[in-house]
């Protein structure tokens, strides 16, 4: 009885000290593993997160700046400069995207600027009326039906 007392005894004695003490050794040779996953982890970490942010953020500062309207360059005697072909605000001297037909600012109806003809006309028709020449904006429209058209139109992706 007592034997078998202390046979049981010893038993847990061994599996506690099994428990209790570290095995050092094993311990050992899994530093370097830890010493990867602590300094490459976190290496590793921000370059996902770089990724990551750098996806999320890439198709919309592309949107915004194709339907950036920018201020018309002034030229010498300080007069606007607009681009021929591309929709602008007489009144607040803004260049808006093809496609655009009001201002952002009041909604004032916006001019084009007949790329062939140098003919000023409303930015709602398409067709020149001194040349005949159509402005390109159907792909654009093909596009934009697909998805849904913005509020105030967008340029040519
Ligand atoms: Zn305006
Ligand atoms: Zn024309």
């Amino acid at each position: 009885m007592i034997d078998h007392l202390n046979q049981v005894w010893n038993t847990v004695l061994d599996l506690l000290s099994k428990v209790v003490i570290p095995d050092w050794g094993a311990l050992i040779n899994l530093l370097p593993i830890f010493l990867v996953l602590g300094v490459l982890g976190p290496i590793f970490s921000i370059l996902v997160l770089g990724w990551v942010i750098y996806l999320v953020r890439r198709p919309r500062t592309s949107v915004r700046y194709a339907e950036q309207v920018r201020a018309a360059p002034l030229d010498a005697s300080g007069a606007p400069v607009f681009p021929p072909g591309l929709p602008h605000c007489l009144r607040h001297a803004l260049i808006y995207p093809s496609g655009s037909q009001r201002c952002s600012e009041d909604g004032e109806e916006l001019w084009v600027t007949c790329p062939m003809c140098s003919l000023g006309r409303s930015a709602q028709i398409r067709t020149c009326g001194n040349c005949g020449l159509v402005l390109n904006v159907k792909n654009r429209e093909r596009v934009l039906a697909a998805g849904g058209p913005p509020p105030g139109g967008a340029a040519i992706a």
